[in-house]
């Protein structure tokens, strides 16, 4: 996959390729990540792209000319080596980024993020625009980190990236549950014990544990994700369980 972003701060959006799973990405050419100066299409001597807005009132707006040269030249770079490019802008405005965003555009042969920053972009490159997609609500001063946490959250996505082939698949959100808890050595650790079943040896045991970890805190702390999903057999019998433990616990805390 192909990944052009358009910024202000090329420095600071190439920097999430050199660490961590987009590193492993780019060296393993699952991934190719480049990035366009919006200043180089200024088309003045100033390098200047951006403009007060019309209407009065504070903060300047990132113009449309240079930013349609820079959309126009990344589309070309991408689609002549891996066909068209999906144009996203990052926007506190668009739809909101989770894990199913991140599979979707992690399938597109090539992506073009824009970086607002100021008050934004010139709101007539819309129609050049695909999608609009937002990190959360709340407003950061430029588009480049999250352009950089879509980058990371992709790259771990493309096959041949991650070390081991299951390890995407039971991070949180992948089956739209919570991951479950891990440990590691020493088996002790300051008095706290490893959960038995980990240590038992007996897979069938240890996957239906971990099942049911996830679900329980999944519904403990993301109760909204279960509404979004279609639970098995197996899981609405663990779930079951989990709440009449539940309950036999705060009725335990109220005698
Ligand atoms: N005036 C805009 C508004 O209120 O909707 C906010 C502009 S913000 C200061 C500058 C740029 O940062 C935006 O154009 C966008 O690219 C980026 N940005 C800020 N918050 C973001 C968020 N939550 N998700 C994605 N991009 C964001």
């Amino acid at each position: 996959m192909k990944i052009e972003v358009l910024t202000l701060f090329p420095e600071l959006v190439e920097q999430v390729a050199r660490f961590g799973m987009p590193r492993v990405a780019v060296e393993r050419g699952a991934m190719q990540l480049s990035t366009r100066q919006l200043r180089d299409y200024s088309g003045n001597r100033w390098r200047r792209v951006d403009e007060r807005t019309f209407g009065g009132g504070p903060g300047m707006v990132i113009q449309a000319e240079p930013l349609t040269q820079a959309i126009e030249a990344a589309r070309a770079a991408i689609n002549d080596q891996q066909g068209p490019a999906k144009v996203v802008s990052l926007s506190p405005q668009g739809e909101r980024f989770d894990q199913r965003w991140a599979e979707r555009l992690s399938a597109e042969p090539g992506l073009i993020l824009i970086c607002g920053r100021y008050e934004g972009i010139d709101e007539r490159v819309a129609p050049q625009i695909d999608l609009e997609l937002s990190v959360g609500d709340f407003v950061l001063s430029g588009g480049e980190l999250p352009a950089m946490l879509i980058v990371d959250s992709i790259a771990r996505l493309l096959p041949g990236v991650l070390g081991h082939e299951g390890s995407a698949a039971s991070d949180s959100f992948s089956n739209g549950l919570l991951d479950h808890p891990h440990y590691s050595r020493p088996e002790v650790w300051r008095g706290e014990s490893v959960p038995e079943v980990l240590m038992s040896g007996d897979h069938a045991a240890i996957r239906r544990w971990r099942l049911k970890q996830g679900l329980e805190r999944t519904l403990l702390r993301r109760p909204d994700l279960l509404n979004e999903l279609k639970l098995d057999a197996e899981q609405l019998k663990l779930l079951r369980e989990i709440v009449i433990e539940q309950l036999h616990e705060q009725d335990g805390a109220h005698r």
